[in-house]
């Protein structure tokens, strides 16, 4: 299949070689041509599986088609949840549409508004924006959405999450009835699907799974330590393992400073990213982990989401999320084609009912581990109900929704908590090896971790017959809305 074949113009197949983009990725392939005869899509994809093409170019192609009306309104509007994604869709708009006379832009919180409204005063075809700068800039009659034909809602379930369904509503309200609509979800819950009936048309339904994702293997591993302890264990991992690229996720911003800070000091190039950085500031963040300069990137899940970062040989959890589903989209940024990823998570006491959120999620028990020299003061908590486990001996596959959510039970899955020393394994955590210390039988998580996609995880797909596979603790993260 050749992006010529799509039905691109030379133009955009021009600004796709510029690119080096040799053939379409899979979502690319089924999206575009729905998209150029003007069908609504629900599309079941994520970061890392080539979405943006998949709606960008056919929407370039769309509108170039037309005639241009002399003060550009806008035509197409992307939503997304945060501001690097806003950020990151807007390059790839720029770079594609180089060949084109399709004018765009961004708009987003947390920067200066008037170089935005500047821009929108020029007149744009394509605005990319997050829901809480569009409405307020539209308030201030910046802005008119009454002539917009496509509209994109990136990241759905995540803008849900982020507490947008209310902004999203009023958004859709300033629009015309008849539109295109494209929405594109790492996940389908009841909400997204809701949303989605409420608005969309006939949808054609398209699935994707991501990239490199074939050979990856997650190796999840879980410490308990105790909460004081754990800056020291994630210093000693990084530097005994020589690791050169790790993505650590905190749970609040001030966690990721104050972590980020204290690694720094103990030598190890580190900076954190999240929503109350500036803009400047998670741009140099991310350039800097992304060509080698900043060896630890210290994130909130919102700030890491849609990010495109290449896929990591470490991730480290230094809490759990709140959110159970944010382990699995954490977990999906480790594991490299032919190589094995590591997803660490440190979980002190209190973070044990988390822990068991995720088992219940994954279906799959976690092997918990204690390292030696960082013995908690405690041992964890009794699951309060077993996750549910199958009788199949097969791997869970992550990477298709499919019946039944895609999930499956390890079967032959970790070591019981309750085995040895209240299940948990001692770890000399030299070069990150284990080694058991009690000869319990316990078996390495790894071998039954998911793979290195993390959505496709949680969702039956569009075409799934179950919904979804959202755990009943997801709840809106409002505290970190970009
Ligand atoms: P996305 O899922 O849209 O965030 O894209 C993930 C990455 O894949 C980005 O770095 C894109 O530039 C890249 N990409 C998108 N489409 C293709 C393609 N057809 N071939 C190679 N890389 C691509």
């Amino acid at each position: 299949m050749s992006f010529k074949s799509l039905g691109l113009s030379d133009s955009l197949l021009h600004a796709i070689t510029k690119k080096g983009y040799t053939e379409p990725s899979p979502i690319q392939t089924k999206a575009i041509p729905p998209i150029l005869e003007r069908k609504d899509i629900l599309a079941s994809a994520q970061t890392g599986t080539g979405k943006t093409a998949g709606f960008v170019l056919p929407m370039l192609q769309i509108l170039s088609e037309s005639k241009q009306a002399k003060r550009r309104p806008v035509r197409a509007l992307i939503l997304t949840p945060t501001r690097e994604l806003a950020a990151q869709i807007y390059e790839n708009v720029k770079e594609y549409s180089e060949f084109l006379s399709i004018e765009s832009t961004v708009i987003f919180g947390g920067v200066n508004q008037n170089p935005q409204v500047r821009a929108l005063r020029n007149g744009v075809d394509i605005l990319v924006a997050t829901p809480g700068r569009l409405l307020d800039l539209y308030n201030q009659r910046m802005l008119s959405l009454s002539q917009v034909e496509i509209l994109v809602l990136d990241e759905a379930d995540r803008m849900l999450d982020m507490g947008f369904l209310r902004d999203i509503k009023k958004i859709l309200a300033l629009m015309p009835a008849r539109r295109q609509n494209l929405l594109f979800s790492a996940t389908f819950s009841t909400e997204i699907k809701q949303l989605a009936g409420s608005f969309m048309t006939d949808p054609i339904l398209v699935e994707a799974t991501p990239k490199n994702t074939a050979a990856e293997l997650v190796i999840q591993k879980v410490y308990h330590v105790d909460k004081p302890k754990k800056t020291s264990l994630v210093t000693k991992l990084i530097s005994q393992g020589n690791w050169s690229q790790v993505l650590i996720f905190t749970r609040t911003k001030h966690a990721a400073n104050k972590l980020s800070e204290k690694l720094t000091k103990n030598g190890i190039a580190s900076l954190a990213i999240h929503g109350n950085k500036s803009q400047g500031a998670r741009t140099k963040a991310l350039e800097g982990f992304k060509n080698g300069t900043t060896r630890v990137l210290v994130a909130t899940d919102i700030a890491a989401r849609g990010l495109d970062i290449p896929l990591l040989p470490h991730v480290i959890n230094f809490e759990l999320p709140n959110v159970s589903e944010d382990y699995v989209h954490r977990i999906g940024r480790t594991g490299r084609a032919g190589a094995s990823g590591e997803a660490i998570s440190l979980v002190s006491h209190d973070e044990h009912d988390l822990v068991h959120g995720i088992e219940k999620l994954l279906r799959q028990k976690l092997d918990i581990e204690i390292m030696e020299g960082y013995e908690p003061s405690a041992t964890p908590p009794a699951p309060k109900d077993e996750p549910r486990r199958s009788s199949g001996g097969r791997k869970p596959d992550f990477r298709k929704g499919g019946s039944g959510g895609g999930q499956r039970s390890a079967g032959q899955g970790g070591q019981r908590r309750n085995e040895g020393q209240g299940g948990q394994r001692r770890t000399d955590g030299q070069g990150g090896g284990q080694r058991k210390s009690g000869g319990t039988g316990g078996q390495r998580s790894g071998g039954n971790a998911p793979r290195g996609n993390s959505g496709g995880s949680r969702s039956g797909g569009p075409r799934g017959n179950s919904g979804g596979q959202r755990s009943g603790n997801s709840r809106p993260n409002k505290g970190n809305r970009d």
